[in-house]
């Protein structure tokens, strides 16, 4: 199977099917970058064979299995692709399209989209009933949940062959239809959009907020997951989710998140958001 994005979530996903035994191949357009992600991966995991939560030969199986690409030609016999690249629709269509030109007629093209119309990316493709969301949570290796997400298109064929895929690979699916923000992240929206208004008001400190959430039984606060996911991600999510409602003010994005992603403040992966990062 092939990768593509081997950022946060893409470097997951293909720890997570290396792990289930599947060859990948990682592709990202950013030259060295899938490599960089293999890296991290290798240090990450043989944090844990220290740890003695891993064994040093599985690890040297599930590197072995992940092949950084420089080409996403060298990719043209795999069955599957999930994409994990920037949340923008303009960019996933070209690339799917793209993609087309490449795979064979069988591959299917799975997209990670955090909110993204699973339609929209499928309209333009000549194949659009292959095309399905496979929307992980972040960490990848941590989180169970799988949305399998159709599209008005999809395949129902397709969407149950990444239903059954996903509990393969141990994680929990359910089927979502493509609705904006689908089902968590649309729950999710107002969580942020609160945490951000208060923020504004000066009512505390990020680090009051998360210390509250954590103390009601969150595994973490809402300011420290936001810098997990990173701001560029969470303020492309919300924004999508808010045009996919008609500018429903519900939805309406913060400016609190764009000042951050104008500053380059994306949290974790940047070495700064709402905390600083080694
Ligand atoms: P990221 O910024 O960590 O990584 C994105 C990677 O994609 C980068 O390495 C970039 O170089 C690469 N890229 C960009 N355009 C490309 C292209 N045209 N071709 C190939 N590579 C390209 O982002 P991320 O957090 O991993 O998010 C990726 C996708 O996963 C987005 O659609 C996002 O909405 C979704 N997602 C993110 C989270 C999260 O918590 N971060 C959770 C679920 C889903």
């Amino acid at each position: 199977m092939l990768v593509i994005g081997a950022g946060i979530m893409g470097a997951g996903i293909a720890q997570v099917a290396a792990q289930s035994g599947h060859a990948v191949m990682l592709f990202d357009a950013r030259e060295g970058a899938a490599a960089e992600a293999k890296g991290k991966l290798a240090q990450t995991l043989e944090a844990l064979v220290a740890k003695g939560k891993l064994s040093a030969d599985s690890v040297a199986q599930t590197l072995d299995r992940i092949e950084p690409i420089a080409s996403l030609e060298a990719a043209a016999s795999v069955r599957l692709v999930v994409e994990a690249i920037v949340e923008r629709l303009d960019v996933k269509r070209a690339l799917f399209k793209q993609l087309e030109a490449i795979v064979a007629d069988d591959c299917v093209l799975a997209t990670n989209t955090s909110s993204i119309s699973v339609t929209a990316i499928a309209n333009g493709l000549q194949r659009p009933q292959r095309l399905v969301g496979m929307h992980f949570f972040n960490p990848v290796a941590l989180m169970k949940l799988v949305e399998v997400v159709s599209g008005l298109q999809t395949d129902a064929a397709v969407a149950e062959a990444i239903f059954e895929l996903s509990k393969a690979w141990g994680k929990t699916p359910v089927h979502a239809r493509s609705t904006p923000g689908f089902i968590v992240n649309r729950i999710a929206r107002p969580y942020y959009a609160e945490t951000l208004a208060l923020l504004l008001e000066q009512a505390a400190t990020p680090a009051v907020f998360d210390a509250c959430l954590r103390a009601a039984g969150f595994r973490m606060g809402p300011c420290e997951l936001m810098d997990l996911i990173g701001h560029d991600t969470n303020f492309s999510v919300t924004t999508s989710v808010y045009e996919a409602n008609f500018f429903d003010k519900r939805f309406v994005p913060s400016l609190v998140q764009r000042e951050l992603v104008d500053g380059g403040l994306l949290g974790r992966k940047s070495g700064r958001g709402f905390y600083r990062y080694p």
